[in-house]
């Protein structure tokens, strides 16, 4: 049973905010959770229910809530400077992020744009390569070359290179022309060949495609498209917007394939997910094709206001030392042989799964019912945890903090849940 408070919020909600994908009608009619606070890797509502956060807060969660290093070294931001912006001025936090992700990003990446989601991290890297074509000569190299299932996210340029029609379709007459071919070595590379003299850069999510439903790519495909690319004189976009930041069992998921992108995009999990931040990194040649007399108009026209913003840059230079104080990557690896086992064990032979798909702490269990998949994640809350489908998959992106204890749970849950939707 609900209190009067959260049944006087949720009228409250229904009556003001409108939920991103999410179909409003549908909503209404609901009783949705009002979430209140967090501790660790769990969500508390109004009503003082607590649920184990399965999908990382939209999978930005690294070191779980709360972490008094990440709010302590916000908090001494705050006190210092809020906002001072990166147009025409620098700031100490910034710095520092700067020279520490290129230190643990892919050998090459030298130079880093800062902006504040995972799509204007995507919007800057294809901006970048279609204006370094021009100051090296080549304008005819304008076009992307992008993946189906593909998800570089929501604004004009990214869906422009997506892959997925139920998001995408409609804006078609919006979007620039790009060319798309299926995750497939022989595919990109026959398309990069085919394409070099107009492809101004491609653009993949390595390893994993996250919202096209968790498709794990076979080995040696991030490899197999650096090497078309460099052959063929084309700039390599990675998004890691989704698999950066220790998702995959490795900081960054391109290092797993030995890959060098020419463009590294980050966001979501760059802060510990505690506030926004994004990130496109660059290289050495692609920055100094931009370098010039101010009167030429070679710099890159492009800032958002809260472009590297000092808090958010604190935050994400303490989720970074985590990484080191918490060894997170080990207990990545550890958390992940837990899955597989839950997955092999648990899920997998249940009736109504058709596949079950992992990298890392990035799951997918693909179910044969359609529809189902909603009404899992529905109720999985039941069971104490909140999880969101992609179509017709479950998606597990638990928190890289998870301990033995809450990934059982995660798993027990699931497995019970898709029993009850039917799936025994
Ligand atoms: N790129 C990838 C691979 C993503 O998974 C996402 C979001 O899920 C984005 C880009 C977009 O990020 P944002 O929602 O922060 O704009």
């Amino acid at each position: 049973m609900s209190g009067e408070r959260t049944r006087a919020l949720r009228a409250r909600d229904k009556q003001f905010v409108w939920h991103p994908f999410t179909q409003m009608q549908e909503w209404n009619a609901g009783e949705p959770l009002v979430i209140e606070r967090a501790e660790g890797n769990w969500l508390i509502d109004t009503d003082g229910r607590r649920y184990l956060d399965g999908v990382s807060s939209l999978w930005v969660l690294v070191h779980g809530h709360g972490r008094r290093e990440i709010l302590d070294a916000m908090r001494e931001q705050m006190e210092r400077v809020c906002h001072s912006t990166l147009l025409g001025l620098a700031n100490v936090p910034s710095i520092e992020l700067a020279e520490a992700l290129v230190e643990i990003a892919p050998v090459g990446l030298t130079k880093v744009f800062y902006s504040d989601s995972g799509s204007t991290a995507v919007e800057i890297a294809l901006k970048m390569a279609f204006q370094y074509w021009r100051h090296v000569g080549r304008p005819a190299k304008r076009r992307f070359l992008c993946l189906e299932n593909g998800y570089h996210g929501d604004t004009i340029g990214a869906v422009s290179v997506g892959g997925i029609p139920l998001f995408h379709g409609v804006f078609g007459p919006l979007l620039f022309d790009a060319i798309q071919v299926p995750a497939k070595d022989d595919a990109v590379r026959q398309a990069v060949a085919r394409h070099a003299e107009e492809l101004a850069a491609v653009i993949i999510e390595p390893l994993v495609q996250g919202a096209g439903g968790m498709l794990v790519q076979p080995p040696g495909f991030v490899r197999a498209v650096r090497d078309a690319c460099s052959e063929h004189g084309v700039l390599l976009i990675a998004d890691e917007v989704a698999t950066g930041f220790g998702r995959t069992g490795t900081m960054f998921a391109c290092e797993q394939e030995g890959v060098s992108p020419d463009f590294l995009c980050v966001a979501k999990g760059l802060t510990g997910g505690y506030v926004p931040l994004a990130a496109t990194l660059t290289t050495e040649r692609v920055y100094s094709a931009f370098l010039g007399d101010r009167r030429e108009g070679k710099q890159f026209f492009h800032g958002h206001t809260f472009t590297g913003n000092p808090v958010a840059c604190a935050a994400a230079l303490a989720s970074l030392r985590l990484f080191e104080t918490d060894r997170v990557l080990e207990r990545v690896r550890r958390r992940a042989d837990q899955l597989a086992r839950g997955l092999r064990e648990r899920i997998a032979p249940l009736p109504a799964v058709r596949e079950v798909r992992q990298k890392g702490l990035m799951v997918g269990i693909e179910l044969a019912i359609p529809g189902a998949a909603y009404d899992v994640c529905q109720r999985v809350r039941a069971y104490g945890v909140i999880l969101r489908p992609l179509g017709d998959v479950v998606v597990w992106m638990p928190p890289l903090s998870i301990d033995e204890r809450e990934t059982e749970l995660l798993v027990d849950a699931t497995a019970r849940a898709i029993e009850d939707c039917g799936g025994r």
